[in-house]
C-alpha cells in the first residue's frame, strides 16, 4: 500500500525541503525572490545550489539539467553530471550557483523563426525559482527560461511569466479601487484536464503512421466505434488501471496534484485532471505529466498517444484549460458569490474577460491552433472554430438586467429530490453546464475547451493573461479618475457588456444555425492554422503585446513563422509517410491478394472448366479497379508534394499544404480504406482500427 502524503513531492526540492536544508538567511532571500520577483544574489545561489545537489544525490541523482520549453512544444534537457576532477584520478560531486542560475545550450538547433542565424548560436537558459526543481530519471531538473544572446525569447515560459506580472499589476489596481489593500499579489490559476489514448505497444510498432505522425493515415472503420456510449466513465480495464495507478504515484512524487482519472468517450481514450495551481506551475506540471504518461505507458506494454486526432471516426483528444484569478490572500476574483448582481468587483472582472474574449477572438483561436487540432475542432466532438462564451442562465440574466436597467431577482438554489427515500436531497447549481462552448463559465472559473491534447498551455495562458490584463488596464485607467467607484464601475460594466454581448452564446455551439448566427453577429470563423496564424502579428496584436511588454513585434513574427513552418513540415511528413505506406506495403498486399484470388479461380477452372467462380472474379476485378485508382491517387499525391517546393513564402506554403496536400492524402486514404474493407485481414499489412482501439 502506498502512503500518499509521504510520497507526495518526494522528488521535488520544494518549500519544506528548502526550509529544512537552507540556512535561514538564504531561505528568506530565496523566498523574497519567489514571492516578489526580486533577482537572486550569486552568493545565495551558491548556497542553494549546494543544498539542492546534496538533496539530489541523496535521492539517486548523478546529473543536473536545465529543463526548458523551446518552441518545439516539447521540453528540452541537456544533462551534465555533477562530477569534477580533483586530481589523481578522483572526482567530487559539485554544483555551483552559476550552474544553477544560468545555462548556455547551443541555441542554433532550436526553432527561432528567423530571429537568429545559425552563426549566432549562443542561447541562455535562466533558472525560474518560482517553479521547484525536481528529480527525473536520475537528473536534477531545473525549470528554466530560454532566450537568445540578443535577448529575444525563444521559449514558452518567459512570455508566460511576463504575462503573469502584467495581470498581477492591473488586477491589483482594480482591487485597490475596491478597497482591498491587503492583497500583495494576484496570480492566475490553471487546472489542465488532459485527454489521451492508450494502445498496445506491439500494435503501435506495426504502424508507420503512428510511429512517424502520431495519427493513423489509413484505416477502415471498425464494426464498433463509440456509438454505444459505453466507454465514457466506464470501469477501467486491468492494464489501464495498473497504468493509471503508476501514473498517479509518479505524478504525486513529482508534486503534481493528480486528482481525477476516468475513461473518455472514444474507446481506448482516457483523462487525467490535476488540482489547479498557478499558471506557471500548472504549465510545467502539464508538460511533465505528458512526458510521464508516455514513459509509464511503455512500462506497461502500452503507448500513450497525445495526438489530437489519432483515429478518424471516433473522438479526438483535447485539453481543457480551467482558468481563474486569485489573490495571495486566497480570494478567487471570479467567484460570483451568492449575490452577483450586487458584487460590483466581480462584475468588473467578468466584464474584463468578456471584452477580452470578444476583442481577441483571433488570439484565442491561435492559442488552439495546431496541425493536429485542426482535425478535431468543429467536428461535433470539440468546440467549433468560432469563439464565443457561455455564462449560464444566472449570470446572463444578471447582465441582461444591468444593460436594460431592470431589476434582478436573485436565484435561489433549488433542492433536488430524486423521489427515492434513501437518497439524501441536495441543492442544485443555479445554472446548468454547456459542453459545446469553447469558453464556458463553470461556477468560479472559465474553462477554455478548444485546446488540443498535445499543446503546451504556456502560450494559451500567456494570451489569456495578457488580453484580460489589457481590459483591466483600461478599466483601471478609467475608474481611477472616478469620484464614486461603485457608480462608475456599474456604468463601465453596463457599457462593456452592451458593446461585447455578441460574444455571449448559451446555445448549442455544434449546430449549423450557430454558424449562421455567428456570421450575423460578425464573429470570426478561422478554420485552420494557416488562416489564423498570420494574425498573430497584426497591428492590433503587436500593439497589445508590446503595450504590456509580453512580446515584441519581432518575437510575435518569429512565433508565427515557427508555427506556420512547423505546420507545413508536419503535413509533409504525413504525406511522405502515406506515400511510403501506400507504395511499399499496401500495393504489394493488395496485389498479393488479387494473385491469390486468381490462383483460386484458375485452380477451380482447371478441375472443371464449366464451374462458375463469379464471386472471386467479381472481387478480383473490384480490387483490380481499386488498385489502379489507388495508383493514380499515389501519383497525384506525389506530384502535389513536389509542388510544395515551388511555393514561396512561409504562409503561402502552409496554405498550399492545407489546400492541396491534405486533400490528396484524404483521397488516397479513401481508396485504401475501401480496399481494406474488401481484403483478407491476414494479408492487410497493418493492424486494423478494431485491433488498435480494442486490444488493450
Ligand atoms: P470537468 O471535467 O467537469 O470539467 P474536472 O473536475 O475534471 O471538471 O476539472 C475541473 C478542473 O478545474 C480541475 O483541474 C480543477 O482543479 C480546476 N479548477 C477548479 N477551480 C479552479 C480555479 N479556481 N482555477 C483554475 N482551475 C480550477
Ligand atoms: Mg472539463
Amino acid at each position: 500500500m502506498i502512503n500518499v502524503p509521504e510520497i507526495f513531492g518526494s522528488l521535488v526540492f520544494d518549500d519544506v525541503k528548502m526550509k529544512q536544508r537552507l540556512p535561514k538567511d538564504t531561505y528568506k532571500a530565496l523566498k523574497k525572490t519567489i514571492k516578489e520577483g526580486k533577482s537572486l544574489d550569486i552568493n545565495v545561489a551558491n548556497v542553494v545550489a549546494h543544498s539542492m545537489k546534496e538533496w539530489a544525490i541523496e535521492n539517486g541523482a548523478t546529473h543536473f539539467t536545465h529543463w526548458f520549453q523551446p518552441m518545439t512544444g516539447v521540453t528540452a534537457e541537456k544533462h551534465d553530471s555533477f562530477i569534477q576532477p580533483i586530481g589523481e584520478g578522483k572526482v567530487i560531486m559539485s554544483f555551483s550557483g552559476k550552474e544553477l542560475i544560468k545555462g548556455e545550450p547551443d541555441a542554433s538547433s532550436f526553432p527561432s523563426g528567423g530571429i537568429r542565424a545559425t552563426f549566432e548560436a549562443r542561447g541562455y537558459t535562466a533558472w525560474d525559482p518560482t517553479s521547484y526543481a525536481f528529480i527525473k530519471d536520475g537528473s536534477l531538473c531545473i525549470p528554466t527560461a530560454f532566450c537568445s544572446y540578443t535577448g529575444e525569447i525563444l521559449d514558452k515560459k518567459t512570455p508566460l511569466l511576463r504575462s503573469m506580472e502584467v495581470i498581477n499589476k492591473q488586477a491589483l489596481r482594480i482591487l485597490r479601487l475596491f478597497g482591498d489593500n491587503e492583497s500583495k499579489r494576484v496570480n492566475t490559476t490553471v487546472g489542465a484536464e488532459q485527454e489521451y489514448f492508450l494502445i498496445d505497444k506491439e500494435v503501435f510498432y506495426k504502424r508507420k503512421d503512428l510511429i512517424y505522425c502520431g495519427r493513423t493515415l489509413f484505416g477502415a472503420r471498425p464494426p464498433k466505434g463509440q456509438e454505444l456510449e459505453d466507454h465514457y466513465f466506464g470501469s477501467l480495464k486491468p492494464r489501464v488501471s495498473e497504468f493509471m495507478k503508476e501514473l498517479d504515484e509518479e505524478l504525486w512524487k513529482h508534486g503534481i496534484l493528480s486528482k481525477t482519472k476516468h475513461n473518455e468517450v472514444a474507446p481506448a481514450q482516457h483523462e487525467m485532471a490535476p488540482i489547479f495551481d498557478t499558471s506557471n506551475i500548472a504549465t510545467d506540471h502539464n508538460q511533465l505529466t505528458m512526458e510521464l504518461m508516455k514513459r509509464i505507458a511503455e512500462r506497461h506494454g502500452l503507448v500513450c498517444l497525445l495526438h489530437e486526432k489519432p483515429f478518424a471516426g471516433v473522438n479526438g483528444s483535447g485539453k481543457h484549460n480551467n482558468w481563474a484569478i486569485s489573490t495571495d490572500t486566497g480570494k478567487n476574483l471570479l467567484e460570483p458569490t451568492k449575490k452577483p448582481r450586487e458584487n460590483t468587483q466581480f462584475l468588473v472582472f467578468l466584464a474584463a474577460v468578456i471584452r477580452a474574449v470578444d476583442e481577441h477572438q483571433d488570439l484565442l483561436r491561435i492559442a488552439a491552433a495546431s496541425a493536429g487540432n485542426d482535425h478535431r475542432l468543429g467536428g461535433n466532438e470539440a468546440p467549433p472554430f468560432i469563439m464565443s462564451m457561455y455564462l449560464g442562465d444566472e449570470l446572463t440574466d444578471v447582465l441582461h438586467a444591468i444593460i436594460n436597467d431592470e431589476d434582478y431577482e436573485e436565484k435561489t438554489s433549488i433542492v433536488m429530490d430524486t423521489n427515492v427515500k434513501a437518497i439524501p436531497n441536495f441543492t442544485k447549481d443555479t445554472t446548468d453546464r454547456n459542453r459545446t462552448s469553447p469558453f464556458a463559465f463553470t461556477g468560479n472559473k472559465f474553462e477554455f475547451r478548444m485546446l488540443g491534447s498535445s499543446e503546451n498551455i504556456g502560450c494559451t495562458n500567456t494570451i489569456l493573461n495578457t488580453i484580460v490584463a489589457d481590459s483591466l488596464k483600461d478599466f483601471a485607467d478609467e475608474l481611477e479618475k472616478a469620484d464614486d467607484i461603485k457608480t462608475a464601475a456599474e456604468e463601465l460594466v453596463k457599457r462593456t457588456v452592451s458593446e461585447h454581448k455578441r460574444i455571449i452564446f448559451n446555445g448549442d455551439n455544434y449546430s449549423e444555425e450557430w454558424v449562421e448566427e455567428a456570421k450575423r453577429r460578425g464573429l470570426m470563423n478561422l478554420r485552420t492554422l494557416p488562416d489564423c496564424m498570420p494574425l498573430y502579428y497584426s497591428e492590433k496584436n503587436v500593439a497589445l503585446f508590446s503595450r504590456h511588454g509580453v512580446y515584441s513585434e519581432k518575437e510575435l513574427r518569429s512565433r508565427s513563422e515557427i508555427l506556420l513552418d512547423n505546420y507545413s513540415k508536419i503535413l509533409n511528413i504525413e504525406a511522405l509517410t502515406a506515400l511510403d505506406m501506400a507504395k511499399k506495403d499496401i500495393i504489394p498486399a493488395v496485389a498479393a491478394y488479387i494473385r491469390e484470388l486468381a490462383t483460386t479461380v484458375n485452380l477451380v477452372k482447371s478441375v472443371d472448366a464449366e464451374l462458375i467462380t463469379t464471386q472471386e472474379t467479381e472481387l478480383m476485378s473490384k480490387l483490380t479497379n481499386l488498385l489502379s485508382c489507388f495508383m493514380k491517387k499515389i501519383d497525384r499525391l506525389d506530384r502535389t508534394v513536389m509542388g510544395a517546393k515551388e511555393v514561396e513564402g512561409i504562409t503561402e506554403t502552409a496554405v498550399y499544404y492545407k489546400d492541396n496536400v491534405l486533400n490528396a492524402m484524404q483521397e488516397l486514404r479513401a481508396v485504401a480504406d475501401e480496399m481494406e474493407s474488401n481484403m483478407s485481414s491476414k494479408l492487410w499489412p497493418y493492424p486494423s482500427y478494431g485491433t488498435m482501439l480494442f486490444s488493450v
